[in-house]
């Protein structure tokens, strides 16, 4: 590695007016920047926060299965190393670019202090549509990135998870890739592996079971009770399928679900074990038999109690905020709210639960299986589930206690929660030198 390779970033550097609310992360910068002023933290303070610890950009160049050559751009970057190794995804889309990875770092590291789990911040990307690869050019994109990154990355350092796009096959070559380099197999320098590497049980359902945790919380402090309760849900991958599924068996009634290719509407709800196997089939919701067609952004305005969007971020936006008719929002995508859809929500007083908290169940996961990991001692499934249950409760708690007791909003409660908890890491560290 060479010290051009690992370069702290100044761009994050705030200014001293909100920034106004354009990207997604101009939104995270918005979140923190609203959360140092009720903290009435300084300028200096702030700068520290916002800014990247280490930022990693490289290319990674492929070749395909026909011989040809193509370089796509990855990067890693580790917001936060103050309460311990950074700790985030890695996310494989066209979209990726090295300003979404920055605001994904900064949620994860609110995420983290949230949970109260020992971990910084951190989110990596390759900007490829994965849809477009082969599976020997998956494996060998995959660890040529891993490779590329491996200086910054390890079990104390940094510890990469999936996120959209990756799954514990790409966990398990990341695994490899850094274990064949290392000289012997290191586990712990990812989350989110299969079972048989060293894999939690409960981990690949871990982001759904919390999202409806935090939902049927979420409901019912919003006096939304009794057996009538209905739910859309945006997205049918890692957090949407399972979150669907959850809140069917926990009797509410999902009436909408979509994916990147299309949405289904039932009133009387929908078999979302039907659905799992359609898509298992056809590789997507159309075509689906149990419910009628609906133009996917329909979904996000239907006149329901819960609204889960758990698809990509920026989905609910000033311009369909107006039109949202759900109660309560809970956010399974990291974030699927823009600053000035929040305000529009909140304004009309549509309850919502900000992704740091309510999709917080994966990286909890993510940390038992480190536990597990570094302890050689495997968990059952059930023990897992009552200690994801109670770390989520207890965060719900500390969260709507913050918000009754301060005045705030959930999110701004959860932010003022887990920024203080950063700044306090970092204050009793002190700066170095
Ligand atoms: N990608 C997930 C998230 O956004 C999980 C991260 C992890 O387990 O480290 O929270």
């Amino acid at each position: 590695m060479t010290d051009t390779e690992v370069r702290p970033t100044t761009s994050a550097l705030p200014t001293t007016t909100l920034p106004s609310p354009s990207s997604v992360l101009d939104d995270a910068r918005h979140q923190l920047a609203e959360a140092i002023c009720i903290l009435g933290y300084d300028e200096g303070l702030h700068s520290v926060l916002a800014t990247p610890r280490r930022e990693m950009t490289v290319a990674v160049p492929l070749r395909h299965d026909d011989g040809r050559h193509e370089v796509f751009l990855g990067h890693r970057v580790q917001h936060s190393l103050s309460r311990g190794p950074a700790k985030g995804g890695i996310r494989y889309s066209p979209h990726v670019s090295l300003d979404e990875v920055r605001a994904l770092a900064m949620w994860m590291t609110w995420k983290c202090a949230l949970l109260d789990v020992p971990y910084g911040g951190a989110k990596g990307g390759v900007a490829l549509d994965r849809s477009a690869l082969s599976l020997p050019e998956l494996e060998r994109v995959t660890r040529r990135f891993t490779s590329e990154i491996l200086p910054i990355i390890g079990p104390e350092r940094d510890i990469p998870a999936p996120d959209i796009g990756t799954d514990e096959r790409v966990m398990a070559w990341m695994m490899d890739t850094y274990s064949v380099a290392s000289g012997y197999t290191v586990p712990g320098v990812v989350t989110g592996k299969p079972l048989n590497l060293g894999g939690s049980r409960g981990r690949a359902s871990a982001t759904s079971r919390g999202v409806v945790h935090v939902a049927l919380r979420a409901l019912e402090h919003a006096g939304i009770t009794g057996s009538e309760r209905t739910a859309a849900v945006q997205g049918f991958g890692k957090v949407g399928r399972d979150a669907a599924r959850f809140l069917a068996e926990a009797g509410i009634r999902v009436v909408a679900v979509s994916d990147q290719y299309g949405a289904v509407y039932a009133d009387g709800g929908l078999d979302i074990g039907e659905l799992a196997l359609h898509v298992d089939r056809t590789g997507g919701i159309p075509g689906f038999i149990g419910g009628d067609v609906l133009p996917p952004a329909d979904l996000l305005e239907l006149d329901v109690d819960l609204l889960v969007p758990a698809a990509v971020e920026s989905v609910l936006t000033a311009e369909n905020a107006p039109r949202v008719r759900a109660r309560v929002v809970v956010e399974g995508a990291n974030g699927p709210t823009t600053t000035e859809a929040d305000r529009i929500l909140a304004e009309r007083g549509v309850l919502v639960v900000p992704d740091i908290l309510a999709n917080a169940g994966g990286v909890v996961v993510s940390y038992f299986e480190w536990v597990q990991g570094n302890q050689s001692y495997w968990w059952h499934e059930h023990d897992v589930e009552v200690r994801l249950a109670e770390r989520m409760s207890r965060a719900w708690d500390d969260v709507t206690g913050t918000a009754r007791t301060r005045g705030l909003s959930l999110r701004s409660a959860a932010m003022c929660l887990a920024v203080e908890r950063v700044a306090d890491a970092h204050q009793l560290r002190g700066l170095y030198p």
